[in-house]
C-alpha cells in the first residue's frame, strides 16, 4: 500500500499543466507501487477545499498497471496502462508508461489526467516558447554529447559504450550529462 500526492504538488505545475494531475513513473516505482501485485491511491487535495479531493486507485498487474477513479463505479471503468523498460547505461533499467490512448501507446514518464491519464501528446499539451527554446537546447545539447561519444543516431536512439581510447572518467561524465538531459527530454515528449 502507498501513495503520494497528499500535499499541493500535483497544482503548482507550470501554468500549461496547472489544470491537470500528473503521474510520474520515478515517483510510483519509488513508492513501491509498481512491484507486482502492489495497491494504492494516490491523493489530490488543496487545504481547505475538501470539496476538490480526487481519489486515483492504482493497482500494478503483469507488465503493467490498473488505474480508476475512486470511488471506483464499476470494475469497467478500469483502465490499464502498460509498462516497459529500457536499459540505463550505469546499469539497471528505466521504467515508462505506454500512454493508454490505444492508437497512441507512446513512451513516457509522465501521465495527465483527466477523467483518464493520457501522455502529454493526447493531452494536447504544449510548452510556452521559452520552454520549448530550452527544450531545443537540450535536444542540441544531446546531438553534442553523442558526437562525443561516438553513438550512432540521434536522442530518440539508445546510448551507447564507452568509445575505445576514452578515459572512463570523461566518458561517466559525458554519459551522465547526456543520461540526465535523456530524462528531462523523455518527460516532456515521450518517444517510442
Ligand atoms: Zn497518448
Amino acid at each position: 500500500m502507498g501513495g503520494y500526492g497528499s500535499g499541493r504538488k500535483a497544482w503548482a505545475q507550470s501554468p500549461t499543466e496547472s489544470c491537470y494531475r500528473r503521474i510520474d513513473v520515478r515517483r510510483l516505482h519509488r513508492s513501491g507501487l509498481l512491484k507486482p501485485d502492489a495497491t494504492g491511491r494516490i491523493i489530490w487535495s488543496r487545504p481547505g477545499r475538501a470539496e476538490e479531493l480526487y481519489v486515483l486507485g492504482l493497482q500494478a498487474e503483469g507488465e503493467g498497471l490498473w488505474l480508476w477513479n475512486e470511488p471506483a463505479l464499476e470494475k469497467c471503468s478500469m483502465y490499464f496502462v502498460p509498462l516497459s523498460r529500457t536499459p540505463c547505461f550505469k546499469g539497471g533499467a528505466r521504467l515508462w508508461f505506454h500512454c493508454p490512448e490505444i492508437t497512441c501507446n507512446r513512451r513516457v514518464a509522465v501521465l495527465f489526467g483527466g477523467d483518464l491519464f493520457l501522455c502529454r501528446h493526447c493531452r494536447g499539451l504544449s510548452y510556452d516558447s521559452q520552454r520549448a527554446n530550452a527544450f531545443d537546447r537540450q535536444i542540441i545539447r544531446m546531438n553534442r554529447l553523442r558526437q562525443q561519444l561516438d553513438w550512432p543516431g540521434g536522442p530518440l536512439d539508445l546510448r551507447g559504450d564507452k568509445p575505445k581510447g576514452m578515459h572512463w572518467k570523461t566518458f561517466n561524465r559525458l554519459a551522465g550529462e547526456y543520461e540526465q538531459l535523456d530524462e528531462l527530454v523523455g518527460e516532456v515528449y515521450g518517444y517510442r
